[in-house]
């Protein structure tokens, strides 16, 4: 049973802490809580850890719709834009962190979609937006437009080439569609990147890689291991991750895999591959060494 609930929030530009500080200066969250979290992506989803954010609720069962969070950025802007600028050289907005922007419920309620227009008006300096799902194609007008204002990446998680995982729920949004949603939105000469976020098993490297390379301007591989806002994981080592990954390849629980997938990425994206938490911010390895490019 879904909870769904419409509630104000008071500042929707949350000034951002911890690793995400290194991206940009600002998250925001059209929603609290994520009707994907019953799907893959949920099941290792360092949210689902947050009791700031749950409230004793699971993961998954309840979604507050922050219908004001377009007003609320038009009445903060200035002020956080200021304080950011002063204080990080930039005002940037990651959207978003703890929830998925591109809900079925979004085209119900159409929160992002309000938010991106305030955007037009009022933009960042930066803005990321962060999706697991192919609906995020749906708003690219405006991304065109804001794209003229601010720079502008959008970043599609697709975490492997396996269209199931034994063990584990079905992905949300699958991955030819999210593929298709990099084709399309690289195509009309948008920033495209692909967030292979949380790295899964990968049963054939060289034609994900390959197939990458082709839909997207860059590649981030994120290991659940250092990835996970713990140094060794340790949040995703207490859910069932793990377990389904080894059943499909032992050793994709550790960096070697990850580094091992580096290497792969490298063939196909030379130079357009990021790392960890250093992807996410802009910084793609040039000669071993990430190197920022797009800040
Ligand atoms: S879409 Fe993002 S916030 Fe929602 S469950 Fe998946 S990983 Fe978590």
């Amino acid at each position: 049973m879904m909870e769904v609930i419409l509630r104000d929030v008071g500042n929707v530009l949350t000034r951002t802490t911890g690793f995400l500080k290194t991206v940009t200066s600002h998250s925001l969250q059209p929603y609290r809580g994520c009707t994907f979290g019953n799907s893959l992506c949920g099941v290792g989803c360092y949210v689902r850890h947050n009791p700031y954010v749950t409230r004793g609720r699971s993961w998954g069962s309840f979604l507050e719709v922050r219908e004001n969070a377009a007003a609320s950025y038009q009445r903060h802007w200035r002020r956080e834009r200021n304080w950011a600028r002063r204080r990080l050289g930039q005002f940037g907005v990651f959207l978003s962190s703890s929830t998925e922007p591109f809900l079925p419920q979004e085209f119900r309620y159409r929160v992002t979609g309000s938010v991106l227009e305030a955007m037009l008006e009022q933009p960042p300096d930066l803005l990321v937006l962060q999706t697991h799902s192919h609906r995020v194609t749906e708003y690219e007008d405006l991304y065109l437009e804001l794209s003229q204002r601010c720079r502008l990446r959008v970043h599609i998680s697709i975490e492997t080439d396996l269209d199931t995982v034994p063990g584990l729920p079905r992905h949300a949004s699958s991955v030819d569609r999210r593929f298709d949603a990099a084709c399309r939105l690289k195509r009309l000469g948008l920033f495209t990147v692909i967030t292979v976020s949380p790295l899964l098993p990968i049963r054939d490297p060289e034609s994900f890689f390959r197939r990458i390379g082709e839909a997207a301007d860059r590649v981030v591989i994120d290991h659940f291991i250092e990835g996970d806002g713990t140094a060794d994981g340790s949040r995703t080592l207490k859910t069932a991750l793990p377990r389904a990954m080894k059943q499909i390849e032992e050793k994709s629980i550790g960096l070697d895999y990850r580094d091992r997938m580096v290497q792969v990425a490298q063939k196909f994206l030379p130079g357009r591959v990021g790392v960890s938490i250093d992807g996410f911010a802009g910084r793609y390895l040039t000669s071993g060494r990430p190197m920022v490019e797009h800040g």
